[in-house]
């Protein structure tokens, strides 16, 4: 498949059949979105701005920050960005946003949780992205979002920077409540990105940073797969993509799964993406579908991976 997948880097994303897949890369600087771009992404479906937050003493100034989205928006030459708003948290934490110990970070203050405890630095940040040119090229998406409420604050925060403002605001998918509760969030959110790290570790309840039970944490559980494809339909009432912005988007088991469920785009790895074009390349939206209703009558997760080891077999 990669001498396939390199043959269509210049080409838009598509099964078989001809269903458009967006394939879009996480990115965390000017760098990863130059190889996803030498890779054949479309744009990027993440851009990472916690790392432009960790491991310094102050906050990144407004200038900063322009500069550093404009120099990813550059990179992508035109190319969607989609900027995630600041994800730190109590797991992740920067000195100049004290965090009291937790004894749960997970389900702590996280997330835009933190944009809401720090106004200025949720301000300053949409700031920044509105700055960016071309304008339109950037979309911002919210972290962690466990209700319309929080959609709505943050809404309100852009309206209170830019009236009428017609850039996209999106939510990520990452706790069970925003999976299925996605048809009230798609009535006001312009798409939906699911996190399935998140996703799984809160479906599950099981903490990714926890090794005793990190190795159970399986993406290709039943649970999350119902929890994407209940997603999907809900997005669908209000005619919103869903896409995948987590470690599914890059994993080739999961692939045709997520595509059969009605996933639109995926956001890989960079180094991921020519591989995961070709894989969608030869997909057949029919035997996807049929595969995906399969996976979600699964019991176990290692069913799952049975099936879709076969399935990946059967395509050759
Ligand atoms: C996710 O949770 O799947 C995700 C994309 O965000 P992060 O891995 O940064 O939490
Ligand atoms: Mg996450």
């Amino acid at each position: 498949r990669r001498a396939d997948a390199l043959a269509r880097a210049g080409e838009d994303c598509r099964t078989r059949d001809g269903t458009r897949i967006e394939l879009f890369a996480n990115c965390g600087s000017a760098d990863d979105a130059r190889v996803a771009v030498a890779n054949g992404a479309e744009g990027c479906g993440l851009l990472r701005t916690e790392l432009l937050f960790l491991e310094r003493d102050t906050a990144p100034s407004l200038d900063e920050q322009v500069a550093d989205y404009q120099a990813v928006a550059t990179a992508l030459d035109g190319r969607p960005l989609i900027v995630r708003l600041l994800d730190i948290g109590g797991d992740k934490p920067a000195p100049y946003l004290p965090i009291p110990p937790e004894e749960n970070p997970a389900l702590g203050l996280r997330g835009i949780r933190v944009g809401f405890a720090h106004p200025e630095i949720l301000e300053d940040q949409i700031r920044a992205i509105l700055s960016v040119e071309p304008v339109g090229q950037c979309r911002i998406m919210v972290p962690m979002i466990a209700g319309v409420d929080e959609l709505r604050r943050v809404r309100a925060v852009l309206e209170g920077i830019e009236a009428g403002s017609r850039v996209q605001l999106g939510v990520m998918v990452e706790t069970p409540a925003a999976a299925v509760t996605a048809d009230l969030l798609a009535r006001e959110a312009d798409f939906l990105s699911i996190g399935t790290n998140d996703l799984t570790q809160y479906a599950l309840a099981m903490d990714r940073g926890n090794a005793s039970v990190a190795g159970a944490l399986d993406g290709l559980h039943p649970a999350v797969l119902r929890l994407i494809g209940e997603t999907v339909k809900g997005a669908d009432v209000h005619g919103r993509w869903t896409g995948v912005c987590g470690g599914l988007a890059s994993d080739p088991l999961a692939v045709p799964i997520l595509v059969g469920l009605g996933v639109t785009e995926l956001s890989a790895a960079p180094a991921a993406v020519p591989e995961i074009k070709a894989l969608v390349a030869a997909l057949d939206m029919a035997a996807a579908r049929a595969h995906a209703q399969a996976a979600l009558a699964c019991a176990t997760a290692a069913e799952v991976r049975a099936l879709a080891r076969k399935f990946e077999g059967e395509l050759g």
